[in-house]
């Protein structure tokens, strides 16, 4: 259903009074079957909601090809039916919902800007749509202040939904909330793409979560898929040694539990100039002197059907 090929995506920033580029996303190609959920799992600033926002056209593509149903995004004439088929739900539930709308006002926005309802059609729908993720109808004519932040994101998700979108584009949509809301949030996910068959590309940097919801998983560092496969068996035998770092970080919850090695150090090198040769070098604890800090890595298809870009990677 969506087919991302060698997707880059620069913003030009100024440093030390010299116009560059930040490499945000740097060449990342990703494809997802309809009715399926792609994880998109990385650090802050590996590019993970910039790919997000490019799927939206909200990021500047420097080059490279997205495609939904085979169209091509960067075509003016699919604007108004992306619009209806892709659709979005932010981390921050407070900050997306005006405080001045009412929830009623919230959710009708969509099918208002689409002329789909008007009146007292318009209104059950937004009904209907509150019943969907859990929210009785009296919650209607609420402001957001009325409401807590699980409620806020099941607002925003029934607006998400509003045009009856095919993808999801999901942006941390868990991590502003407690953990007990964050599981009802997750469910109603699960439930909804279950009743229409809704394909998620769900950004994440929670690897329960990310292993709790999508089949497969895109792990991103600096702009770039390091691996991506199945999730169960990326996060079984990650193969990438960023990979392994990331899954050694999660803390142990068992007292008494030692704890894990390997862990990563330092911070993600800046996307202004990114280091040579395999940008993860930097931080690799395997890295081979000589190779990856010359040459970049391309990805290799393991015999699982996983693609790892790493020069140490099984054949
Ligand atoms: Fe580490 Fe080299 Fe593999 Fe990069 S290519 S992840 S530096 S071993």
């Amino acid at each position: 259903m969506l087919e991302i090929d060698s997707l880059k995506v620069q913003f030009p920033v100024r440093v030390q009074r010299r116009w560059t580029t930040i490499k945000a996303v740097d060449g990342v190609s990703l494809s997802l079957a309809k009715g399926d959920t792609l994880g998109v799992v990385g650090e802050s600033g590996s590019g993970k909601s910039t790919l997000g926002l490019a799927v939206l056209r909200l990021a500047p593509v420097a080059s490279g090809r997205i495609a939904l149903d085979g169209a091509d995004l960067a075509d003016p004439s699919v604007e108004t039916t992306l619009r209806r088929k892709v659709q979005v739900v932010f981390q921050d539930p407070h900050s997306a919902l005006n405080p001045r709308m009412t929830i009623l006002r919230a959710v009708a926005e969509p099918l208002v800007i689409h002329n789909v309802l008007s009146g007292a059609a318009l209104e059950a729908r937004v009904a209907e749509l509150l019943e969907t993720v859990g929210l009785p109808r009296q919650f209607l004519y609420r402001y957001p202040h009325e409401l807590s932040g699980g409620q806020k994101q099941r607002v925003c998700i029934a607006r998400a939904i509003a045009l009856k979108p095919e993808l999801l584009i999901l942006d941390e949509p868990t991590s502003a909330l407690d953990v007990s809301v964050q599981a009802q949030i997750l469910e109603v996910l699960k439930s909804l793409q279950r009743e229409f068959d809704l394909t998620y590309l769900f950004i994440s940097h929670n690897l329960a979560v990310i292993r709790a919801v999508c089949r497969r998983v895109a792990v991103m560092y600096l702009g770039r898929i390091v691996e991506e496969g199945e999730t169960e068996r990326v996060f079984s035998a990650p193969q990438h040694p960023y990979t392994r770092a990331l899954l050694q970080a999660v803390p142990v919850p068992e007292a008494g539990q030692p704890r894990r090695s390997g862990a990563l150090k330092g911070d993600v090198p800046s996307p202004v100039d990114p280091p040579p040769g395999c940008v993860f070098h930097t931080r690799c604890p395997v890295a081979v002197a000589g190779l990856c800090d010359r040459e970049p890595p391309v990805p290799r298809v393991l015999a699982d059907g996983r693609a790892v870009a790493c020069h140490l990677a099984p054949a």
